[in-house]
């Protein structure tokens, strides 16, 4: 195996050169928005660190900063840093139904006899940027990109711009705050009618909607970002304080309900199912059918459903243990970017 037989010195150089690489990948693609490799060599290069530090643990080379450990990168940008009331966290990722199957089995051995009638809660994973919105009695008065999970950037002028997402919050039963946490995407037919509109111009069309979609909600003009079709889908709740109610919701597919009667987009994609026989019956069907979905996607995020059990499970520094992302195998050729310059 790579990095096998390294005396100290060398298995401490090779983190070095490892973590400085993932850290720059880092910076192009949350700060610059423009990828410097494939977000499969990415992930490679992050499990092959992952690996170092697992066969090296006697030199406790995982630290608290170890890009295994944190949420994206720590990085200052032009714009103004705010911080999370409630810190956001990334996933833990399955290639296999293998891995799958080690997250589900270490789940139920942690919640011992509390995972008789649990639920699993399946979602499309959007492959958009990870952005919260802060609503004070229902109104929308900041929405920050994830950022490290505990700072994110300020881009509520941006966001504001972005249809279906609510100033006000419908109806007037609302919490006092509530972070509303999502995803916002390009559309692949946004992102179609982008190109044509950059070729049009005579200009480079962009090689793909995710980072596209990126690199259009951080813009320092907000009328650049209405220009483009963004769109979102709420996936989760962060912090929350309703005065008078204890739990809003015990499911976390009712509170999807919750935030679809306040007019917050969620997908209609999402399934609430038994087992993981189940989950992978999902799996293989959007395997299939993954470009007739209206965005794209790079995998099936799977929750436990049931929020005391969430609870139980807790987090890391880096993801709730209760969830995980399955992954596609990463489908590298721009094919699309290929059509239209095909097409125009
Ligand atoms: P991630 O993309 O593996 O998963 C976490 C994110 O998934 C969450 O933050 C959330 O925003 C998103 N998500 C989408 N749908 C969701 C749903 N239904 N429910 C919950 N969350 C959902 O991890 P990450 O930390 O955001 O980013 C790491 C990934 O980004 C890498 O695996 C790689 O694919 C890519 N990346 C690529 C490069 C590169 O250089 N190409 C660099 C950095 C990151």
């Amino acid at each position: 195996p790579a990095d096998a037989d390294l005396d100290e010195v060398a298995a401490r150089h090779r983190w070095e050169e490892l973590a400085g690489e993932i850290r720059d990948h880092q910076f192009a693609y949350y700060v610059r928005d423009a990828p410097s490799v494939s977000d499969g060599e990415y992930d490679r290069l992050l499990r092959r660190l992952e690996a170092l530090e697992d066969r090296y643990a006697a030199l406790g080379l995982r630290t608290p900063d170890s890009p295994t450990q944190r949420v994206g990168g720590t990085f200052s940008t032009e714009f103004a840093a705010v911080e999370h009331v409630e810190r956001m966290l990334s996933l833990d990722n399955a290639f296999s139904a293998d891995d799958l199957g080690t997250w589900y089995e270490r789940l139920r051995r942690d919640l011992d006899g509390a995972s008789a009638g649990m639920h699993l809660l399946c979602e499309l994973k959007i492959d958009g940027l990870a952005v919260a919105l802060l609503y004070e009695n229902g109104r929308l008065v900041r929405a920050a990109t994830r950022g490290d999970g505990r700072t994110g950037e300020d881009v509520t002028l941006n966001v504001r711009t972005i249809e279906g997402i609510p100033h006000r919050l419908a109806g007037d039963d609302h919490p006092q705050l509530i972070e509303v946490r999502g995803e916002v995407f390009l559309p692949v037919e946004g992102f179609r009618a982008v190109n044509e509109a950059q070729v049009a111009a005579g200009k480079p069309p962009f090689a793909n909607p995710r980072n596209t979609a990126a690199g259009s909600l951080r813009q320092k003009d907000p009328r650049v970002t209405a220009s483009r079709p963004l769109r979102m889908y709420c996936h989760g709740i962060g912090a929350l304080r309703w005065a008078g109610r204890g739990d809003v919701v015990d499911r976390q597919s009712q509170a999807y309900g919750l935030m679809a009667g306040w007019g917050l987009p969620v997908s209609g994609h999402s399934r609430v199912v038994d087992d993981l026989a189940e989950v992978q019956a999902m799996i293989d069907h959007y395997g299939e059918h993954r470009h007739d979905v209206e965005h794209e996607i790079d995998g099936i995020v799977v929750k436990v459903d049931e929020v005391a059990l969430q609870r139980r499970l807790g987090a890391t520094s880096r993801a709730p243990r209760w969830a995980i992302a399955f992954k596609y195998p990463p489908e590298e050729v721009n094919t699309r970017l290929l059509d239209i310059q095909v097409n125009v």
